[in-house]
């Protein structure tokens, strides 16, 4: 058997967790399967790494930036190979050029778009454990990239879908997936079996537990994924195609307290004012959430949007520049709201969910702001303080405590 096994910052923190990891990988490859090991940087050192830049230029260049980031894996995967050599096992480490793991250019959030396997192959058949940088590719030019916060996930998959390995683990430092955040919900418990696609909303709606692009590549190329905990033996949360058996209603339930809603208030009621708006934010890159925008009433309208809370006031600002004053009333800005979301790939097939929801929200006093959905997630906007007591209502509706 090939088996990838993906471990965390903080599973790679200290000189005792090395080890821990180690002996795991060990243990697979005593029982004569080919084990390669994708690592994160130890703990918190990318974020160390990146301040150390902004000290010195607050405007640094990215490729530059990725040059530095690029380190902190480098690192990890060195003490690793130590760390096995010292317990007397063949290993080698190699980063993404040595292993040729091919990106675009894109500074900071390059895309994988090619891994050769020759090395590694090679490598395996001379009975080594094989320890591969995650996070970081090779533009054309030869440069260093990065694929994103998070994204040694990514390269696991990657690495997965490229070598046809037969299981991909993805060690970090919870149990697995979660019906909600256990420190906000109790009774929050561990999901078995998950889906790709609510696995996919999950994650890029903030739950923090897989990188997105990661669960998308599993799911284009059908690589099973474990979610489990580096720290202990427990089974962790299987995530793979749904088998339309047993479809939960509701799996999970997630809080992303990053956002920010700007309403623009006392639109012209007329033909292409929304096309103005959107088109003048993505000109300058701005994401866009959720959109809602009111009946028309004496000409006017009013459009309310959402967007991560550090583009705020560039939003506004794009705003105030492209829309002369004249075009409408006020732009209003209120960052202490918070989305809600519940995913779960039953929805699809059951009608009733998001009433469901909504009771629940009405029941503790709860006003929704906006709504959106998607074929299995819907998402409410609330007021950020309602948070703790929103989401154990939600969670409680939908019976997913234990
Ligand atoms: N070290 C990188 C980060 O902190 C990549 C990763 O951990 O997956 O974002
Ligand atoms: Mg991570």
């Amino acid at each position: 058997m090939l088996i990838v096994k993906k471990f965390g910052g903080t599973s790679v923190g200290n000189k005792e967790r090395i080890f821990n990891v180690a002996r795991r990988c060990i243990e697979d490859y005593k029982k004569g399967h080919d084990v390669v090991v994708v690592l994160s940087a130890m703990g918190k050192s990318t974020d160390e790494l990146i301040y150390k830049a902004k000290d010195i230029n607050p405007n640094p260049s990215k490729r530059e930036m990725d040059m530095l980031l690029t380190t902190g894996e480098q690192v990890s995967v060195s003490l690793m190979a130590l760390a096995m050599g010292a317990l007397g096992v063949p290993c080698i480490s190699l980063n993404a050029f040595q292993v040729a793991m091919h990106t675009t250019h894109r500074y900071g959030n390059a895309r994988l778009k090619r891994i050769d396997n020759d090395r590694i192959r090679n490598e395996l058949e001379q009975r080594k454990i094989v320890i591969v940088t995650g996070f970081q590719g090779v533009d054309k030019y030869d440069n260093l990239t990065t694929l994103g916060r998070g994204g040694s996930d990514t390269t696991a998959v990657a690495l997965a879908a490229a070598l046809h390995a037969d299981a991909c683990e993805i060690y970090t430092d919870v149990d697995g997936v979660y019906t909600a955040d256990p420190r906000l919900v109790k009774g929050a418990r561990k999901l078995d079996v998950i889906t790709y696609d609510e696995m996919l909303e999950l994650s890029t709606l903030g739950a923090g537990v897989l990188h997105n692009r990661s669960v998308e590549l599993a799911k284009k190329y059908g690589v099973q994924l474990v979610v489990r905990s580096s720290l202990n033996e427990n089974e962790g949360t299987i995530i793979k195609e749904d088998t339309g058996m047993e479809k939960m209603l509701v799996s999970g339930v997630a809080v992303d307290k990053n956002a920010t809603r700007i309403a623009v208030i006392g639109l012209k009621d007329e033909p292409g004012v929304a096309f103005r708006l959107f088109d003048a934010l993505a000109k300058y890159n701005i994401n866009v959430d959720m959109i809602l925008q009111s009946v028309g009433r004496d000409g006017t309208k009013d459009i309310s949007f959402t967007v991560e809370e550090d583009v705020a006031d560039d939003a506004a600002a794009v705003l105030e520049k492209h829309f002369p004053k004249s075009q409408y009333k006020e732009i209003k800005m209120k960052r202490e709201v918070a989305k809600l979301s519940i995913v779960g790939a039953g929805m699809q097939t059951n009608p009733g969910v998001a009433a469901s929801m909504f009771e629940a929200l009405y029941n503790v006093g709860v006003n929704i702001s906006m709504i959106s959905t998607s074929e299995i997630r819907v998402t409410v906007l609330i007021d950020e303080k309602y948070v703790d007591v929103a989401m154990n209502a939600v969670h409680d509706k939908f019976s997913l405590a234990d």
